[in-house]
C-alpha cells in the first residue's frame, strides 16, 4: 500500500496502524524512501539510525498487538542534533563534538522511547544552536524545500525541512530563542517553544541554559499538540523542571475562567525597521481572519519589548561562555595536541568551534569579566524583569499576544553570513518569550507573491499552551 505521507497526520497513522492497514515499518519505510531521494541535496539529516529503527518499529508493533500503543506509538519522528540519544553521536553539529556518542537518553527521548515511537535520525542544525539560518553548522547548511536557493532557518532548521518535506511525520527542535518558531515560520510548519520549565532540559546539549526549551514541529497544531502532550513532565535530572503540583496549582487558578477572546497587538513594536511589507499585510489578513472568527483585536502599548532582542544578547552570550567553558580539550570533545596546557586550550576551542561560537564565547567572557558584569550583566537581568512584569500586565486585558514570527520570510543562502547584526534581527519577535519564559507558538499564516511561506505567531501567559492550541486550531481550519 502506498502511504500518501503529505497529508498524514499523527491521528491517520495511528487509525492506519491500529487497522492494520500498515506496519510500524511500512510506515517508516515508507519515510526513509524519502530520505534516500531527497535528503542528499536538502541536507536535513546529519545521520539515520538504520539499525535502531528496526528494533524501534519491533517494539512499537508490539505495542499495537498487545494492546497498549499510545497516539505516539509507531511514529517516525526526528530529533535535533543536540539531543543526546543512547548510543548515539550527538555533535551540536560542531566539529568539536564530532565523535560525542551520548552515554544517557535525555528526558524527552525517555518519555518518547516509552510511547514507542521510532526516531528515524539526528537533524542538521547551526553549531550549537547559535544562528537562524543553519548555515552555522559544520556540516554544511541545509536547504529550504519551498526554494532551494533559500535558507530553512535555524537553528532547528534540520527538523523543521525533515517535516516539510516528508521525510519525518514529526520533529524536535529546541529554543534559546526563536529556534523552533523562525525555521518553523520559513518552512510552513507549526512549532511551539513551550512554558521554560516544562520540558526538562536533562540531555538537551545547553546553549543559554535560563532560556532553553526543546520544542515540537509538525504540519498541524494537532500532531505538535500530541508530541507536547507526550513529552512535558517534571524531572527530576532538571532542577529547573516544573512540578506536576506547581503546574496544577497554576492551570487552577485559571479553572473556570473563560476566555475573553480578546488578542494584543504589540503595534509599537511593529514599526521597527526592517519589517517587510509582504509581512505586515499578510499579518493584517491574520488580524482580519481573527476578527472574522470572533476574537477581538486591540492594541496594546509596551515600552519594555523594544529591549528584548538587546537583553537577550547580552544575557545568552553570558552564559554561552559559562556552558560551553567545559569543552576546553580535556574533559570533553575534541583534543588538539600542544606543548603546555594553555595552548591545548587555544587550539582545541581555536579548531573545534567556527567564528559564530567563538563570537559569542568572546562577547560572553567580556560580559561576565571584572568591571562590567555590573554594566552590563546584571543591567540586562533587571531588563529582563521588567519586561515580564511588562507581559504580565498586558496579560491581565488580553489573551494572548500575536506578531509575525519573523520580520521577513526565508533569506538567500550566504545572505546576512557577514552581518551578524542582520542575522540577529530574526529574533526579535522571538526574544519576548524566551526572556519572559512563557509559551509561544509559529503558525503558517500564508505566502509571500513568490511562494515563500510565513507564520503568525501567539504568545500566552505562563503554561497556557492550551489557549495557543485553541486559537491556532480556529485559526488553521480557515487558512
Ligand atoms: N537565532 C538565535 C540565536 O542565534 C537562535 C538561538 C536558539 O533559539 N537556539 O541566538
Amino acid at each position: 500500500m502506498k502511504i500518501n505521507l503529505i497529508d498524514l497526520t499523527i491521528e491517520k497513522a495511528h487509525n492506519s496502524l491500529l487497522k492494520d492497514e500498515y506496519t510500524v515499518l511500512d510506515l517508516a519505510n515508507a519515510y526513509l524512501a524519502v530520505i534516500k531521494e531527497k535528503n542528499e541535496e536538502l541536507n536535513a539529516y546529519l545521520e539515520i539510525f538504520y539499525t535502531d529503527i528496526i528494533k524501534q518499529a519491533e517494539v512499537a508493533q508490539k505495542m499495537f498487538q498487545a494492546g497498549t500503543s499510545t497516539l505516539m506509538t509507531g511514529i517516525p519522528i526526528a530529533i535535533k542534533d543536540n539531543i543526546l540519544f543512547e548510543g548515539h553521536i550527538a555533535s551540536a553539529s560542531s566539529k568539536m563534538l564530532e565523535n560525542h556518542v551520548a552515554v544517557y537518553d535525555a528526558f524527552v527521548i525517555k518519555k518518547l522511547k516509552m510511547e514507542g515511537v521510532v526516531i528515524l535520525g539526528r537533524t542538521n542544525m547551526d553549531e550549537f544552536a547559535m544562528g537562524s539560518s543553519t548555515q552555522t553548522s559544520a556540516y554544511g547548511a541545509t536547504r529550504n524545500p519551498h526554494d532551494m536557493t533559500r535558507v530553512p532557518g535555524g537553528s532547528s532548521g534540520g527538523s523543521a525541512v525533515a517535516v516539510a518535506s516528508d521525510m519525518a511525520l514529526v520533529s524536535l527542535g529546541t529554543e534559546t530563542c526563536g529556534s523552533v518558531r523562525q525555521p518553523s515560520s520559513f518552512c510552513g510548519l507549526v512549532g511551539i517553544k513551550p512554558t521554560y520549565g516544562s520540558i526538562s532540559r536533562s540531555g538537551i546539549i545547553a546553549m543559554g541554559s535560563s532560556l532553553d526549551q526543546v520544542g515540537p514541529m509538525g504540519k498541524t497544531i494537532a500532531d505538535v499538540e500530541i508530541l507536547y502532550n507526550a513529552i512535558y513532565g517534571h524531572d527530576i535530572l532538571d532542577s529547573t523542571s516544573l512540578s506536576d503540583k506547581f503546574r496544577r496549582t497554576v492551570l487552577g487558578e485559571f479553572k473556570g475562567q473563560s476566555f475573553k477572546k480578546r488578542i494584543g497587538v504589540p503595534r509599537e513594536f511593529l514599526k521597527g525597521e526592517g519589517i517587510n511589507e509582504e509581512v505586515l499585510k499578510n499579518f493584517d489578513e491574520s488580524c482580519q481572519k481573527l476578527k472574522n472568527l470572533g476574537y477581538e483585536i486591540v492594541d496594546v502599548s509596551s515600552d519594555m519589548m523594544k529591549y528584548s532582542l538587546a537583553v537577550y544578547y547580552i544575557i545568552m552570550p553570558a552564559e554561552v561562555s559559562s556552558n560551553l567553558a567545559r569543552y576546553d580539550g580535556i574533559r570533553y570533545g575534541l583534543s588538539v595536541d600542544a606543548s603546555n596546557l594553555y595552548d591545548v586550550y587555544a587550539k582545541s576551542k581555536g579548531q573545534g568551534f567556527g567564528k559564530e561560537v567563538r563570537r559569542r564565547l568572546l562577547l560572553g567572557t567580556y560580559i561576565l569579566s571584572h568591571g562590567y558584569y555590573d554594566a552590563y550583566y546584571n543591567k540586562a537581568l533587571k531588563v529582563r524583569d521588567m519586561i515580564k512584569e511588562e507581559l504580565l500586565n498586558i496579560f491581565k486585558d488580553v489573551d494572548v499576544l500575536i506578531t509575525p514570527t519573523v520580520p521577513f520570510p526565508a533569506f538567500k543562502l550566504g545572505e546576512k553570513m557577514d552581518d551578524p547584526i542582520a542575522m540577529y534581527m530574526c529574533d526579535i519577535f522571538s526574544a519576548p518569550a524566551n526572556l519572559a519564559g512563557i509559551p509561544a507558538i509559529s503558525i503558517p499564516s500564508g505566502k509571500t507573491v513568490d511562494g515563500l511561506p510565513l507564520g503568525l505567531q501567539i504568545t500566552a501567559p505562563y503554561l497556557r499552551e492550551d489557549i495557543l492550541f485553541s486559537i491556532g486550531k480556529d485559526f488553521e481550519k480557515r487558512v
